[in-house]
């Protein structure tokens, strides 16, 4: 491991999705001549999404700017304000929208707006190991050991665990927070333990692509080729955004009564037909099921969560992205905050103030920045998926749920007033009012 003062720190990253990729693009753009090392080690052998569309929005646009990638993100995307509808009837209606305008793309563009970039430096700091899958790690005061799959090992002055939703770095952290609180509170440490896996929201996602050349050819103004839509239902909802003038991004979500935060049986991901999703959504409004009669293939996912983290931080290892706050895909908020993340982390560590001696208390500040933001976003998100499935005990209190089901206006009022709170989120401050806060942070805290 390094000296910790002389030689410039070696960050290593684990997890090359959405947020490893945006913390090393972001730490070489403002590395300046701090020269620090970075090894980016992912499980797969090579970079890649899983999934087709992302939504991403105004704060997660202005970190794509600040690292120049503004205009070619203008040219992948395309911009699609959100609707809301009540859909589980006969005759839909829309109940809420969110007209401040999302942007969508395909997810492999937006990776690969990142790939690309780090591509274009010149590589002399940003090493790539691909079919590193991490096992484990341990610390000292000096650094970190990180054990791979393939019996390999490697050293780093500080880890960042990116490795999604599944993450091994949050499960050694929590394993090891736990273990040390053991001998003297063990309901703490039972409780430490808790958070080392991630909880299921008692819901599946059934994803698929729609060919919108054919929505055009029959229903030339359907709703979902030029806004992204929320069809709710009672205990379902889909969800439809197009993500290039040809494709649809679309789904429907089902929700297994008590299932929330109960052991998750059988795989995350299983091969699903055409028919389960008819079969969830037969008695809905035509516009969604225009969508569905355009199916061709379908797989079924388990929606999980990482809820409510204690802490992002410890020592010389920090969590990132789905790793500290994996949510339902409700508010299409989980990339966009693991950019944000990204964005944060990085200026931290590229700032000059920041030692090889001070990262754990440089991580610290990150983890007083970045964990209240997100965390809220996890429960407006899950907030979100109970109302979008109509689930009595997240709408508002006192509503009368037959005049809900009926399309009562004032009943509906109600259910606004609450989305309108989630989805205030958006009007808060951008990723450079928090770098400030950062940056005032760093220099009340750091020795
Ligand atoms: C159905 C669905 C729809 C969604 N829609 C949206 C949306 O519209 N908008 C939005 O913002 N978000 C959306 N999300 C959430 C979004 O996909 C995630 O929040 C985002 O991908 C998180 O990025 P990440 O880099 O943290 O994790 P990931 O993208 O999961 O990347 C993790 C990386 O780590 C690697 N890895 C895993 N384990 C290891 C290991 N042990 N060692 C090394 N590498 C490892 C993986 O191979 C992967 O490359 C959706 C999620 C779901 C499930």
């Amino acid at each position: 491991m390094a000296d910790l003062d002389t030689i410039p720190p070696r960050v290593a990253i684990c997890g090359g999705g959405i947020g490893g990729l945006t913390l090393a693009a972001v730490l070489q753009r403002f590395i300046g001549d701090k020269k620090l090392s970075i090894d980016l080690y992912e499980a797969g052998p090579k970079f890649t999404e899983s999934g087709a569309g992302i939504t991403i929005w105004q704060s997660t646009r202005f970190i794509l700017g600040a690292l120049g990638l503004g205009d070619a993100l203008e040219q992948k995307a395309l911009s699609t304000p959100m609707t809301f509808r009540k859909s589980d009837l006969q005759q839909g209606f829309t109940f809420f929208d969110v007209e401040e305008g999302s942007t969508t793309l395909p997810r492999r563009e937006l990776l690969s707006l990142f790939a690309d970039q780090l591509l274009l430096d010149d590589g002399s700091v940003l090493h790539t190991h691909f079919s590193k899958r991490l096992l484990h790690y341990e610390q000292n005061e000096k650094g970190v050991n990180m054990h791979f799959q393939d019996g390999s090992s490697a050293s780093a002055d500080l880890l960042i665990g990116s490795d999604g939703v599944g993450s091994a770095t949050r499960k050694t952290m929590y394993k090891q927070l736990s273990e040390r609180m053991r001998g003297t509170d063990s309901e703490t440490a039972d409780a430490l333990l808790g958070f080392m896996l991630p909880s299921w929201t008692g819901s599946y996602a059934y994803r698929f692509l729609i060919d919108a050349e054919k929505i055009k050819a029959t229903h030339p103004d359907h709703i979902a080729l030029t806004r992204g839509t929320m069809w709710c239902g009672a205990g379902k909802n889909g969800i439809s955004y197009p993500i290039s003038p040809t494709v649809i991004n679309a789904g429907t979500m089902v929700m297994v009564p008590g299932g929330l935060g109960k052991p998750l049986e059988g795989d995350s991901v299983v091969k699903a037909s055409a028919e389960d999703v008819a079969n969830l959504t037969q008695d809905w409004e035509e516009g969604f099921q225009v969508l569905v009669d355009n199916i061709n293939e379908t797989s079924r996912w388990a929606v999980s969560q990482v809820r409510g983290l204690p802490q992002y931080v410890d020592g010389r290892v920090a969590l990132l992205g789905d790793a500290a706050h994996a949510m339902t895909p409700h508010l299409g908020a989980g990339a966009g905050q693991a950019i944000e993340d990204a964005y944060i982390l990085a200026r931290i560590l590229a700032h000059p103030s920041v030692t090889n001696q001070n990262v754990p208390q440089a991580l610290k500040v990150y983890d007083v920045i970045r964990r209240p933001i997100a965390n809220d976003i996890v429960e407006r998100s899950l907030r979100q998926c109970f109302i979008s499935t109509l689930h009595p005990d997240y709408l508002p209190s006192g509503i009368d749920i037959a005049k809900l089901q009926s399309g009562d206006s004032s009943e509906w009022t109600k259910v606004r007033q609450d989305m309108q709170d989630i989805w205030s989120f958006h009007g808060g401050k951008m990723p450079d009012d928090h770098w400030e806060h950062a940056q005032a942070l760093l220099a009340s805290t750091l020795v």
